[in-house]
């Protein structure tokens, strides 16, 4: 429960109703940065003071925290009613200086810069006993969840497992033991043998809608490199092709799809995890174009319209010609 969370400001609907241009009430935008908690990570030009302008990526906690780090995690009991304090934290991650400028158009170092924060961020709370687990995750159009126009990421530091990670965990596990190897590994090299769901693949990571995809275009980017844990990205070979990845995979969904709302999240294992887990982590991408109803709330499954092939087909044809061609689909950033 986060009661205070209804008091969130609504960029949206001001801009709806006043008219005025969203920028000038954003506190994500140049400018406004005292309208923001004072910043926990920043990239920005030398000789610039903290919480300032001439920043490119700027990170702070989440006015309007579902989680908090400072209560002691204390439970509450009275008979079967059972409540614990959400012990957490809460932070925004600004994708770009640039109001206007929605990450699938954002440049490739740019995106870069992103991937970059969200390792910082993530190694920082993985120092954290008291955490258990990091979620990163963006939220593209008011649809999808996202209250502010600016692009941004949100991370979710929290002292409890999730279960979908869990229950990710578990199957690997069981797989694990019958098979002595990891699922997701074996997943990548039956896809890529198979090749009809694959999107695109550099020489890191493998894009591909996934054989039971719930919704009309999921689709998992997921690194070839065995790795439980997002925060042991390799920064040289790896961030640079999953930036690629990325961009040209949200790129693709669109111009394909005319600018869908979308989600997506990194899951990665619990913190400080093993690298022997049998977990493998990967970004799964689900753009908003259809209602979870009655009957997906009713039974957990889902109805898809959409073949995987025929979507991964689809995608594969817009990232083939955008790397035909790659100059003219880069916005200024
Ligand atoms: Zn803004
Ligand atoms: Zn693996
Ligand atoms: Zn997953």
């Amino acid at each position: 429960m986060a009661t205070e969370r209804a008091r969130r400001p609504d960029s949206f609907t001001q801009a709806a109703k006043e008219n005025v241009a969203a920028r000038d009430v954003c506190p994500f935008c140049p400018g406004h940065e005292s309208m923001t908690p004072p910043e926990v990570l920043a990239y920005r030009a030398p000789g610039t003071a903290p919480n300032s302008e001439g920043w490119w990526i700027r990170v702070v906690p989440n006015l309007y925290a579902a989680f908090r780090l400072e209560p002691d995690g204390q439970e509450h009991r009275e008979d079967r009613f059972w409540q614990r304090d959400a012990l957490g934290a809460c932070e925004v991650l600004i994708s770009s200086p640039d109001h206007r400028a929605p990450t699938p158009l954002l440049p490739r170092l740019q995106v870069e810069e992103i991937v970059q924060s969200y390792v910082d961020r993530y190694r920082h709370h993985n120092e954290n006993p008291a955490l258990e687990h990091v979620l990163i995750l963006y939220n593209h159009g008011r649809p999808a969840g996202a209250s502010l126009e600016h692009p941004h990421s949100q991370l979710y530091a929290i002292g409890l497992e999730p279960p979908s990670v869990l229950e990710e965990l578990e199957g690997a596990r069981r797989f694990g033991q019958s098979n002595h190897e990891c699922v997701f590994c074996r997943t990548l090299e039956d896809e890529r043998r198979a090749g009809a769901r694959v999107v695109y693949e550099n020489e890191a990571f493998v894009v591909f809608a996934p054989y039971a995809a719930r919704t009309p275009f999921e689709t998992w980017i997921m690194p070839r490199r065995h790795t439980a844990s997002f925060g042991d990205l390799d920064l040289k070979r790896e961030k640079p092709a999953f930036a690629e990845a990325i961009q040209l995979t949200l790129k693709a969904v669109y111009d394909g799809l005319n600018d869908p709302p979308f989600n997506y999240f990194i899951h990665s294992a619990p913190l400080r995890t093993s690298a022997a887990q049998p977990y493998h982590w990967h970004l799964e991408l689900i753009p908003k174009l259809s209602t979870a109803a009655g009957f997906e709330l009713g039974t957990g499954m889902w109805i898809n319209v959409v073949k995987p092939e025929d979507s991964a087909a689809f995608l594969r044809e817009r990232i083939n010609q955008a790397v035909a061609q790659p100059v003219q689909s880069e916005a200024s950033g």
